[in-house]
């Protein structure tokens, strides 16, 4: 009995002593089938809810072009001012979403620059992070080296992620699931996965540094992460 107290209580502590950063990608909505569906405001506004509730330090990665049409510049100022609300960082994820290894590097830089333009008016102040979509780097190793310098030569930190998840893969099939349960079997199933997910890369961190890191999660602003957080069933 004395030894399972022990346990926990060691349990516990270590559990305390863990540290995850939870980061955002693609607002104002992405990683979904119905990517730019629906009211974005309200959509944001319950994502932010349990953040908000649990006092939990988060940031987000926004794609100013990613709903353009829909919002244009002052409905984006409108769906981002809760998050800098808040207390999220916002950070540049460029403007469009493009693949730094399908694009050519012109294009691609100019959609960082076009990628920051309302979130820094948001903010009030130079936006800082920015974070790879598809968290591609480069294909060579030039490549790589001629977008950090770019991005320090504006400004920028990268903003690098210790665990991937496939939220987007559960994310896809979770607006078009047809009932309440089949919601909620994908819901659990996809707590499970990060759950493993997290026992891995701790337990990598372990063996490669034989210590746990503070880890840096990556989830996406879709409907699925707003209902798994919330129980919400839509
Ligand atoms: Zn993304």
């Amino acid at each position: 009995m004395r030894l399972a107290l022990i346990f926990l209580l060691a349990a516990a502590i270590a559990f305390a002593e863990r540290q995850v950063a939870i980061t955002i990608d693609d607002l104002p909505r992405g990683g979904d089938a119905g990517s730019c569906g629906g009211d974005l405001l309200a959509f944001n506004r319950a994502f932010l809810v349990p953040l908000r509730a649990a006092r939990i330090p988060f940031s987000g990665f926004v794609n100013e072009g990613r709903c353009q049409e829909k919002l244009g510049a002052a409905g984006l100022g409108a769906v981002l001012r809760p998050w800098k609300e808040a207390g999220a960082e916002l950070g540049n994820h460029t403007a469009g979403h493009p693949n730094y290894h399908q694009t050519p590097r012109e294009e691609f830089f100019a959609g960082i620059l076009e990628g920051a333009r309302v979130t820094e008016q948001v903010i009030g102040v130079p936006v800082k992070y920015f974070r790879h979509p598809f968290l591609h780097m480069g294909k060579t190793l030039e490549d790589k080296r001629a977008l950090e310098t770019f991005l320090r030569a504006h400004g920028y930190v990268i903003a690098p992620i210790t665990i991937d998840t496939s939220d987007y893969v559960y994310a896809a099939i979770y607006p078009q699931a047809k009932d309440a349960p089949t919601r909620q079997r994908i819901r659990t199933d996809y707590l499970r996965h990060m759950e493993e997910l997290f026992s891995f890369f701790e337990k990598r961190s372990r063996e490669v540094l034989g210590r746990e890191i503070a880890q840096t999660l990556l989830i996406h602003a879709n409907q699925l992460n707003r209902g798994a957080r919330t129980g919400s069933s839509r």
